[in-house]
Order: C-alpha cells, then sequence, then structure tokens
C-alpha cells in the first residue's frame, strides 16, 4: 500500500483530501513525495505565517526543544511568559489564556462569557449571540455558535441559548442583543464563510449594545490575526472600538499548534484557578516558535512592505476581474483574500493546482488566497499568469 491507500485504510474518512503528499517545505514553496513543486498560496489554511522552513523560526525552535520540550502548567517556562507579555504589550488586552487551536480558544471565551453572565445576580445574562455565515471551530459548543447549517447539521441537541444575528445587518444586531445578552462574537472578517469584512457602522453598533446591555464582545481573530490583514490584529481596523477579548490561532506559531485568548483587565478575573486548563497550553516550543513570528511581524517596515505587496495584489485581481465575467466578487483585507466566481470554487482549486498552485476554497464559489506573510509580487505574478490562462478556457 502506498501512503494514500494506507490513509484510506487507516484514517477516519473526515477529510476530503488532495491526492498529494507533502514531503518537505521551503520558503514559498511546498515540494511532494513524486517531485512536484507547488507555490503555496494556501498556508496550511491561512497558518504557515512564515513560509516554509523560515531559519529564524528553525532556531527558534531547535534551541528550545533541546533545552525542554513540555512541562504542562504546573509549572512557569521563559518562552510562553515572554509571548504572554509580547501579545500584551501589542495589544489592548491584559491577560492571556494558551491553548492549541482555533476552537478551543472560542472555547476558552464562551466559558469566560458564560461565567460572567451567571455571576450576575440580579438578572442571569446566559445568551450568546452569534452571527449567520460564522465559523468559530468544530467543537460542540463552536459549532453552536457557528452560524452555518451545514457544520451544525447531525450534532444535536447543541449548545442552549445561542442567537444568530445577519452579519452586517443593524436592524437584525439590535432585535437580537438585550439584556439577557452575556456576549457578542463576531470575526471581524468572516474567513470560512466567504471572505466578508464587517462594516465599520456594524461593529460599532455590536460595541454600543454590548456597553448598555453589559455584554461582552467577542473578536474571532483565529485566522485575522497576528498580520494576515495588514495589521498586527484585525480590530485595529475598526478603532477606536475595542473587544473586549480576542482569540487567536492559526498564524501565530507559523504551524506549531497553538490558541490564545486575550482579554481586558476588567474581565481578567472571571475565570480563576480551576476554571479553565488545557494540559499543552502554552507549549514551550509553541511559544518559542511564536515569538519568533512575532518578533519577525514587529521588525520595522514588516507590515508596511506586507501592506504593498498586497495592494500590488488586490490591485491585479480588479484588472482581472474587470477582464473575466466569471469572476463575481474580489474581496478581503491584507493577505486574506477571496475571489468570487460564478462556479464552484473546488474547480478552480482544481485547476490551480494543474498550474501548480495550492488555494483553498471558502464557501462554495469563493477561492482563498492566503499566502504565507513572507509572499513577494512575482509570487503573486505567477498566480494571475495562471488565472489568466484558467478564466481564458473557462467560460
Ligand atoms: N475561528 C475561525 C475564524 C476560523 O477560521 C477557524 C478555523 O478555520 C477556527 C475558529 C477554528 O480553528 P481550529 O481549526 O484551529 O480549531
Amino acid at each position: 500500500m502506498n501512503i494514500i491507500e494506507k490513509a484510506d485504510n487507516f484514517v477516519l474518512n473526515t477529510y476530503n483530501r488532495f491526492k498529494l503528499v507533502i514531503d518537505h517545505g521551503k520558503e514559498m514553496y511546498l515540494f511532494t513525495d513524486d517531485g512536484r513543486k507547488f507555490l503555496d498560496m494556501a498556508s496550511g489554511i491561512a497558518v504557515s505565517s512564515m513560509g516554509h522552513a523560515h531559519p529564524k523560526i528553525l532556531k527558534a525552535v531547535k534551541e528550545q526543544a533541546e533545552k525542554i520540550i513540555h512541562t504542562s502548567n504546573l509549572f512557569y517556562t521563559d518562552p510562553f511568559v515572554k509571548l504572554a507579555e509580547n501579545l500584551i504589550k501589542n495589544s489592548v488586552f491584559n491577560k492571556v489564556f494558551f491553548c492549541n487551536s482555533g476552537a478551543e480558544a472560542n472555547e476558552a471565551a464562551l466559558k469566560t462569557a458564560k461565567k460572567y453572565g451567571n455571576s450576575i445576580k440580579k438578572n442571569k445574562k446566559t445568551e450568546i449571540v452569534a452571527m449567520t455565515n460564522s465559523f468559530h471551530g468544530r467543537t460542540l459548543a463552536t459549532v453552536s455558535i457557528t452560524g452555518q447549517e451545514k457544520y451544525r447539521k447531525g450534532f444535536d441537541p447543541l449548545l442552549p441559548g445561542v442567537k444568530f444575528a445577519e452579519y452586517n445587518n443593524i436592524t437584525d444586531l439590535k432585535s437580537k442583543v438585550n439584556k439577557n445578552t452575556c456576549a457578542v462574537i463576531l470575526e471581524p472578517l468572516q474567513g470560512e464563510g466567504g471572505i466578508k469584512p464587517a462594516n465599520l457602522d456594524f461593529i460599532l453598533l455590536a460595541r454600543d449594545l454590548c456597553d448598555k446591555y453589559e455584554a461582552l464582545l467577542i473578536f474571532d481573530e483565529v485566522q485575522t490575526g497576528i498580520g494576515r490583514t495588514g495589521k498586527l490584529f484585525a480590530y485595529e481596523y475598526f478603532a477606536p472600538v475595542e473587544p473586549d477579548i480576542i482569540t487567536l490561532a492559526k498564524g501565530l506559531a507559523a504551524g506549531f499548534p497553538i490558541g490564545a485568548m486575550l482579554v481586558k483587565e476588567q474581565y481578567s478575573k472571571i475565570l480563576g484557578p480551576g476554571d479553565h486548563a488545557s494540559t499543552f497550553g502554552g507549549n514551550p516550543v509553541s511559544c518559542a516558535a511564536a515569538n519568533a513570528v512575532l518578533e519577525i511581524l514587529l521588525e520595522k517596515n514588516f507590515l508596511k512592505n506586507l501592506n504593498d505587496i498586497c495592494e500590488y495584489f488586490r490591485n491585479k485581481l480588479f484588472e482581472l476581474k474587470g477582464k473575466y465575467k466569471q469572476i463575481t466578487d474580489i474581496r478581503g483585507l491584507g493577505l486574506l483574500n477571496g475571489i468570487e466566481i460564478n462556479f464552484p470554487a473546488s474547480d478552480l482549486v482544481g485547476k490551480l493546482i494543474e498550474h501548480n498552485i495550492l488555494t483553498v476554497a471558502a464557501g462554495s464559489n469563493v477561492v482563498r488566497f492566503v499566502p504565507p506573510l513572507i509572499v513577494k509580487n512575482e509570487h503573486f505574478d505567477i498566480v494571475i499568469d495562471a488565472l489568466n490562462k484558467i478564466f481564458k478556457e473557462v467560460k
């Protein structure tokens, strides 16, 4: 049996994998075991923020792994404390909780919201308002707040007390948030839901309603955080609005499993000892990788260059839209961009693979470009060239 046959034989069939066996990666490229070379515009679903085999990430990971790989949260280590300090000093938050994934970071946020809601003596707040078309993960609680039926189907009964407001619909949001609401959770830009940014007036209203009804405003920045949208965190686009909590994962440790919940001072004592935990949370190797990511991202001009590169790509995408009627929209922020097409996204993803380019669908008719943040204009030229060839063929 070859690797793919063995996987079919031994691995639970929960994914539709491409028939490619990745052997190794270098910078912007991935190499398969049969010698094919692919330009990586997917980053393992917006994770490999520094590309592949980045020397600074490798050095940080190697040095840490040689010292100690795991300690549990019964002890302190330097990398996890350094990462907490790094995240706090570069954000508007005051405390961090570490875990291993985006869904887990959202679980921590949900538990914070629930415990906060239950602590209010005169009127317990038990409801969470989430958004239609959202995506927050695959655990039972996070599918319960995910506003897409396809992820929820078959898992009833889900978490009670969840209401969905239509994303970017002010009237609907107003009708859903009230004195029973303990939290409003949203993605500042919906990723899996088709690359849809939130409108400023919607976010302003969410903040106002949360202030009025004393509910927590939670931004799920699992995909948008850590430079992905051209700023360190996407909430910065909505200044002066500041959420009470954000959740992070994906690009934070350049591929090492990590999740984090960042909390404002006012809500930092809701979870106390024994309320929440994670055996692997704050793993020193993951945290060392994350510290290296932040060091690179915060280098002078890194984010500015990233924004220039992103503008270059977006201009090219808009030119393409002018040329081909198959493209119905271009959406995104920074290096989280999607092209909406009038045929299945999976067909375009497949055609790009024929051109040795890896991308990832976001919903049924949007193809997402989420390259490592080290991408250059020349890589986008390769993508635009391939898209031109494909759209000329596909009528
Ligand atoms: N939240 C958002 C916005 C995401 O995009 C994802 C994953 O795609 C998740 C949460 C879940 O993250 P994980 O797969 O690490 O649990």
